[in-house]
């Protein structure tokens, strides 16, 4: 499915993430613009600005939603005047969320909380729609699910967990969350039960399995599944789950442990597009944007194309970082010269310094890297398209794999060009 200008994408909904509570929400001009459909403008295919030249965050968010008729007004707000709907959250987070005050990166997922509350039906844009007041259910607490998981706690939902191995419930019981001990149980006790397993395999289990979330599943209830996984098993997955009744959205995120931490991650949803909208407030809650892009599968293979990209830039890294050093270069300087020019990206940056240390300390880990890389081989055959650089990092990854660094950082596949 196309929009009208073609761009594939169905609905996408952007949120700059400031340190500051959206100053747009009391402006009426950026309510209406909150609330009405997303446009995929020039602005809306510009990366969210973190850093450096550009517009700051807080204009960033404005921008992202207003659309081309209202743009470009900015509408700063004004730190003399406070405006009702500041009030109100200030009012909010006083009365209801005191303890989120103790922190104020809970202090703004709990203001998102209201701005998602305030906004009215619809929910297309960054507000978010209508307030989820269902239960949630979260099955996988690994390196993602586990922050995602107490995002949604920390920003006052009532959430239910399950995990395979029992113990990493632990962290997210002491914060408040439920358990159950299965699968199904989570689902039937949930409206609507989120998914972050390991792979194709794991999450085809815990949904269709026995004793798996399809079991607890009935009409009226919703499943996420945000694992990364290939479109068959994605519309396998749907399959088993809509015989219920229940609906299903695939929503696998782009951005890594830390991302998932801050609430940052982007959201690449395809599916049931009224359970899109339900649960548009939770994945505000814990990502910064989300794209709606129509059909189980779209997602998927949104996820696994941007993941591909990934692991063959990791790899060139890895081979300028070691040529360098050959050479007689720093490979420090490689990098803060990478980061100046056109071909900087964030995980170059982020990853660098601790490579060329020999340091690998676990975000993205590499067998799901190297599991990525084959489901973007397997998608192109599917389509007979030719993808030779993914084919030769693959190698790499494998080859990483059976040195023993599957549980390390994708970056450890620097390794297997030593
Ligand atoms: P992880 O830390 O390895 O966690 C995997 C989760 O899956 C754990 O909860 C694990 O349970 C569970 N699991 C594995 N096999 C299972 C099985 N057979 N039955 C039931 N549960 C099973 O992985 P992660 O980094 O959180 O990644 C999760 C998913 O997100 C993957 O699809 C990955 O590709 C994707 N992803 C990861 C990142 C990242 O940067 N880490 C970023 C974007 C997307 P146990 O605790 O019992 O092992």
């Amino acid at each position: 499915m196309t929009t009208p200008d073609g761009n594939g994408i169905i609905m996408a909904a952007q949120r700059g993430k400031a340190d500051l509570p959206c100053p747009a929400l009391p402006c009426s001009v950026c309510r209406r613009a909150q609330i009405g459909p997303p446009r995929a403008s020039p602005e809306a295919t510009r990366p969210t600005p973190k850093s450096g030249k550009g517009p700051s965050k807080r204009q960033a968010h404005v921008t992202w939603l207003i659309p081309l008729s209202l743009s470009p007004r900015i509408h700063p707000p004004s730190s003399k005047q406070q405006q009702p709907s500041a009030m109100a959250a200030a009012a909010f987070l006083s009365a209801r969320a005191a303890p989120a005050l103790l922190s104020p990166l809970r202090s703004r997922r709990l203001y998102r909380r209201l701005v998602a509350s305030s906004s009215s039906a619809g929910g297309q844009g960054g507000g978010g729609g209508v307030e989820f007041q269902g239960k949630v259910g979260f099955l996988g607490l690994g390196i993602m699910g586990a922050p995602m998981a107490s995002n949604l706690i920390s920003a006052g939902c009532d959430v239910t967990v399950w995990n395979r191995t029992k113990s990493k419930c632990d962290p997210l019981l002491s914060l408040g969350a439920k358990y159950e001990p299965s699968p199904a149980q989570v689902a039937s006790s949930c409206d609507v039960t989120f998914a972050m397993l390991a792979d194709p395999q794991s999450a085809a289990e815990v949904a269709c399995g026995s004793s798996g979330a399809a079991e607890g599943l009935a009409p009226g209830k919703g499943y996420v599944d945000v694992s990364t996984v290939d479109g068959a098993t994605s519309k396998l997955i749907a399959e088993r789950i809509t015989s219920t009744g229940a609906s299903f959205l695939e929503a696998p995120v782009s951005g890594s442990k830390k991302p998932a931490e801050d609430g940052l991650l982007i959201f690449l949803t395809a599916g049931d597009e009224s359970l899109y909208k339900r649960v548009a407030p939770l994945l505000d809650v814990m990502g910064k944007s989300r794209f709606y892009l129509g059909d189980v599968g779209n997602g998927a293979a949104m996820k696994i194309v941007v993941n591909m990209v990934m692991g063959s830039m990791m790899v060139s890294f890895s081979e300028g970082l070691l040529l360098s050093e050959k050479v007689g270069l720093d490979p420090n300087t490689l990098v803060e010269v990478i980061s100046q020019g056109a071909i900087s990206a964030p995980m170059f940056s982020l990853k660098g310094p601790s490579m060329v240390k020999a340091a690998y300390p676990t975000a993205f880990p590499l067998k799901h890297q190297q599991k990525d890389m084959r489901l973007a081989l397997a998608l192109a055959e599917s389509v007979s398209q030719s993808i030779p650089t993914v084919a030769a990092a693959n190698e790499l990854y494998k080859a990483a794999k059976s040195l023993g660094l599957s549980d390390h950082d994708f970056s450890a596949v620097i390794e297997a060009l030593k």
